[in-house]
């Protein structure tokens, strides 16, 4: 068994791009893994609920505790506010866990700076029209921020060249295998 404390993983990519049921699959088949579950500020979707996949808070506790420094990073994504708790990190690393993470490029910048070891997974979407249409499947016609996602997604892939490992979502089975190959990989070194 190697030494996990103090390992940090995280995940980048689009919004659609498959990269929370990766993260979700991966935590279930490899006790190892400890996924953060992150606090927003955005509106539930159908099927969430609080705690699953956030904790789901209003702007102005979401401020308040921005001040008090509970949030190791923080970002404003799609018009909503996302952050990490700083105590989810301390503690997965006390149980002995690698923590995994899904973020968004923003937070990737900051968990670099604060953990210059961390390991970074971008996951892409094979093409945009088929992200667009994935995010329509998902979210429903009447998605609002459909072409701010869009707009952001065409920027987070640009910034692909710089994870230290890079996969295409094209089909979702061989992808997530390709994915989990990364991670054993990383917890086993
Ligand atoms: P969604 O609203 O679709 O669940 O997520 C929108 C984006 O926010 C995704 O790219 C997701 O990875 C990112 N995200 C979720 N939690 C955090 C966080 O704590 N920090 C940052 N920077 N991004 C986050």
């Amino acid at each position: 068994m190697s030494k996990v404390v103090g390992k940090m993983i995280i995940v980048a990519a689009p919004s659609g791009a498959g990269k929370s049921s990766f993260v979700e699959r991966v935590c279930s088949e490899e006790p190892r893994l400890f996924d953060t579950v992150t606090y927003t500020t955005r509106a539930m979707r159908v099927g969430e609920s609080q705690g699953k996949p956030y904790y789901f808070v209003t702007k102005s506790e979401f401020e308040n505790r921005v001040q008090e420094g509970f949030f190791v990073e923080w970002a404003r994504v799609h018009e909503n506010y996302y952050g990490t708790p700083l105590h989810q990190l301390e503690d997965s690393w006390a149980k002995g866990l690698c923590v995994i993470m899904d973020v968004d490029v923003q937070g990737v910048r900051t968990f670099r700076a604060k953990y210059p070891s961390a390991e970074t997974i971008f996951i892409m979407p094979p093409s945009l029209d088929e992200l667009r249409r994935r995010l329509l499947k998902r979210d429903g016609e009447k998605i609002k921020d459909l072409d701010v996602r869009m707009r952001n997604a065409e920027i987070e892939m640009r910034s692909a060249p710089d994870f230290k490992h890079l996969l295409v979502n094209d089909d979702f089975e061989l992808s997530y295998q390709q994915f989990k190959k990364i991670v054993v990989e990383i917890l086993d070194s």
